[in-house]
């Protein structure tokens, strides 16, 4: 058992030689994961445009990297985890007018709602949530950077990227430059080539702007994220994560403008990207209102059966969502937190005569756990593995139960069950170290 789990064990060196992997975007295949520190993992994910409620997507989106950051976490590295809020957005102050409130009221409100989803879904790994607008003066400076090294060009009085100066510009999204030529982002006339981006867009007229070196304006999306990364984490990190509708034009802009800023490559060692959630084939979002908010699921399914259906799906593909599925998720819930009870009541009643053994299944069902888990975060058989464990569990009688040291079980089964962040009630807030040979 003690080789399984341990919250004092600090041979890491089994954690060393164990390769966890991940499908990294930019290399379109899987990789060994080896931080820059050992041991230390910084992650950034692209959060919300504080302008309205979340939606399951969101949730699927952000549930995914909570559950990453804690099997790291359980695996021993020290992870420091931000996601951003974009507070500086044309649909923020389109709301604002229509509500008839002031931007930072609106601002103000969802980022509180959306804290408060988030933590009602259980993800508590997020160490910060840095705000755009906070980030202006780096912002400003990174502009200034671009045009000062002739990566950014002015024209009719905005700041573009010009794209055709940054040879690896199509990297992560794999496009050739004449890809990018035939795509039309937008088909501004100011700018020189067609992949060319926005860094700042000059406004005079009374919609909130900032005073910059440049003339009053706003900043364009994608530079507003490379001023918080590069505020927090420097030249480079580990991970960067996002749906994937982000690898272009979001992602790609972003290595196109820190690589060119700072020189330092790569930017990130690895890109992860999450699937996106369907409805009848179509992408849930605000814009097709075919979405449900995650306030709506909590009320009707819970956060653990949520979290549960996001974790039955590998975080790579697409869902189709569906209501059946929750209702599988929460019978899956079901026999999880029946195994808990059993342990429990079982747990109470003292043990048999003679040195209680720990079953072999819980050596084997924690395995494949960590083995699953270990090939680019395959929740679907880690859940797999964690319910297996939980329905031996209800087959075991009483008595073998009993003599079968049922508090290491469920100690096993517990934190094993907080990696996937379920139930919230029983699983542990912050999984204990896992040690997977
Ligand atoms: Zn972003």
């Amino acid at each position: 058992m003690k080789r399984l789990l341990s919250s004092q064990d600090n041979s890491s060196s089994r954690f060393d030689v164990m390769a966890l992997k991940v499908f990294d975007s930019l290399f379109n295949k899987k990789r060994r994961l080896e931080p820059l520190v050992p041991k230390q993992i910084k992650m950034f994910v692209c959060g919300p445009t504080v302008y309205d409620h979340l939606h399951l997507g969101h949730a699927r989106t952000l549930i995914s990297y909570d559950i990453m950051a804690r099997y790291l976490t359980a695996r021993g590295y020290n992870v420091v985890f931000i996601v951003n809020i974009t507070d500086i957005d044309d649909k923020i102050f389109e709301r604002a007018k229509e509500e008839g409130m002031h931007h930072l009221e609106l601002v103000e409100k969802y980022v509180n709602e959306c804290k408060s989803d988030l933590s009602a879904l259980g993800i508590n790994t997020v160490t910060a949530f840095p705000r755009a607008s906070e980030y202006m003066e780096e912002l400003i400076r990174q502009v200034q950077g671009l045009l000062d090294k002739r990566y950014a060009y002015v024209s009719e009085g905005n700041i573009y990227y010009d794209t055709s100066r940054f040879a690896d510009f199509g990297k992560l999204s794999h496009q050739t430059r004449l890809e990018l030529k035939l795509k039309r982002l937008d088909s501004d006339p100011a700018k020189k080539n067609q992949a060319d981006f926005v860094l700042w867009r000059s406004r005079d007229i009374e919609e909130p702007t900032w005073l910059s070196p440049f003339g009053r304006g706003r900043p364009g999306w994608h530079i507003e994220d490379t001023a918080i990364t590069i505020s927090n984490f420097g030249s480079q990190y580990d991970i960067h994560g996002g749906a994937e509708e982000l690898i272009y034009p979001h992602h790609e802009a972003e290595i196109a403008q820190a690589e060119a800023l700072t020189g330092v490559s790569p930017f990130v060692k690895y890109w992860l990207h999450t699937g996106l959630l369907y409805v009848d084939g179509r992408k849930m979002s605000k814009s097709l209102g075919n979405y449900v908010t995650v306030k709506e699921a909590l009320k009707r399914y819970g956060s653990d059966t949520i979290r549960l259906y996001v974790a039955s799906h590998h975080y790579r593909r697409p869902v189709n969502f569906h209501e059946e599925g929750l209702k599988k998720a929460k019978l899956g819930l079901q026999i999880l937190e029946e195994a808990f009870q059993r342990l429990e009541d079982v747990s109470g009643e003292g043990v048999g005569r003679g040195k209680p053994l720990v079953p072999k299944f819980v050596d084997k069902y924690s395995r494949a756990f960590c083995r699953a888990m270990d090939d680019d975060f395959n929740t679907p058989a880690a859940l797999k593995a964690l319910t297996s464990m939980a329905k031996t569990v209800g087959k075991m009688s009483d008595y073998s139960l009993r003599n079968s040291d049922p508090s290491s079980v469920m100690e096993a089964f517990r934190v094993l069950a907080s990696i996937l962040g379920v139930p919230t009630q029983r699983s542990l807030r912050i999984p204990l170290k896992v040690a997977c040979k």
